[in-house]
């Protein structure tokens, strides 16, 4: 029976031990990467469409695994969800881009913003970090408006009473909220008008095929124009060619995100990129 039994599981069994394993010693690696100073941030510009002008970055993390090279966060940022290192994760992500965008607001651009991601997790859980960081941000004499906080929309449309709080924190604090991936999965617009958001992002999906009189084409100017009715900011991710940037910035998007800007590049890169701007 024994046998058997193994005949009959060996086909999926190794892989999936393989694959649990590997989730393992990757959780495990991940405890160490903070402190090992293996995770970085990258900046990714955010470019006014009318202007062309860089206005904000996205910061993304990054991880360079002493063995594996880098590891992508749709990887890792699961990992760190289900092991709860997410909260220590988070909270350097905010650190650390508030320290890099006061310094651009110094040097380069005095209404600067950096947008940064708040898994939904994260986002609801009260450790006390997220007030220590509203305290730096204070001390630093920075003004709420040099963040701004990407969420989903799956976060508002279940939407409990930390939510609500959490949101309410920010507004208060002067922190703008952006609701990133937008078209994506839910179709329930009840919260845009409950809920008070600065931004949509137009998810890199509808941005792909865009051509004119095409459905995605459709779609986004009817995003655009609602955001601008709710007096909504739009973003548009993931424009990689001449063509989908002209016809966002002709549906009146107002900003725009993607590899034909720029790929995101670490921070030390991303400060010449502005210095350039600064000096034109
Ligand atoms: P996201 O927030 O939707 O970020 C945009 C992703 O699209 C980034 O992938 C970016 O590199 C990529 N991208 C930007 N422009 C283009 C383009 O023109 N074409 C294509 N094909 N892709 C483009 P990345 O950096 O791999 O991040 C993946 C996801 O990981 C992010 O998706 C976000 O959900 C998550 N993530 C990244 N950093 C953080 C973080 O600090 N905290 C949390 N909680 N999640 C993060
Ligand atoms: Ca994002
Ligand atoms: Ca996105
Ligand atoms: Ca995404």
């Amino acid at each position: 029976a024994k046998g058997g039994g193994r005949n009959r599981f060996s086909y999926f069994t190794p892989t999936l031990q393989v694959a649990a394993l590997n989730r393992m010693r990757l959780t495990n690696d991940l405890r160490g990467a903070l402190k090992g100073g293996q995770l970085a941030l990258y900046f990714q510009p955010i470019v006014h469409l009318r202007t062309g002008r860089i206005h904000k970055a996205e910061a993304l993390i990054r991880w360079t695994h002493p063995q594996r090279g880098m590891v992508s966060p749709l990887e890792f940022i699961p990992l760190a969800e289900s092991s709860g290192l997410i909260m220590e994760i988070g909270s350097w992500v905010l650190r650390e881009s508030v320290q890099w965008v006061r310094r651009w607001r110094r040097e380069h651009h005095p209404e600067f913003q950096v947008s940064v991601n708040q898994s939904p997790l994260e986002f609801q859980r009260d450790d006390g970090s997220y007030q220590a960081w509203l305290g730096e941000l204070q001390a630093l004499d920075l003004p709420g408006q040099s963040v701004v906080v990407e969420i989903t929309e799956g976060l508002l449309l279940d939407a409990n009473s930390a939510v609500s709080n959490k949101l309410l924190q920010l507004r208060d604090a002067g922190i703008q909220v952006a609701l990133d991936d937008f078209g994506t999965g839910y179709s329930s617009l009840s919260y845009l008008k409950k809920f008070d958001i600065d931004y949509l992002k137009i998810d890199r999906s509808f941005t792909r095929n865009l051509a004119p009189d095409s459905s995605d084409m459709a779609l986004s100017d009817a995003i655009i124009v609602m955001a601008h009715k709710l007096g909504l900011r739009v973003i548009a991710e993931g424009v990689e060619t001449a063509e989908q940037r002209d016809l966002l910035a002709a549906a009146g998007c107002d900003y725009g995100q993607g590899y034909l800007f720029a790929r995101p590049m670490p921070a030390e890169q991303f400060d010449a990129l502005l210095k350039a701007q600064a000096a034109q």
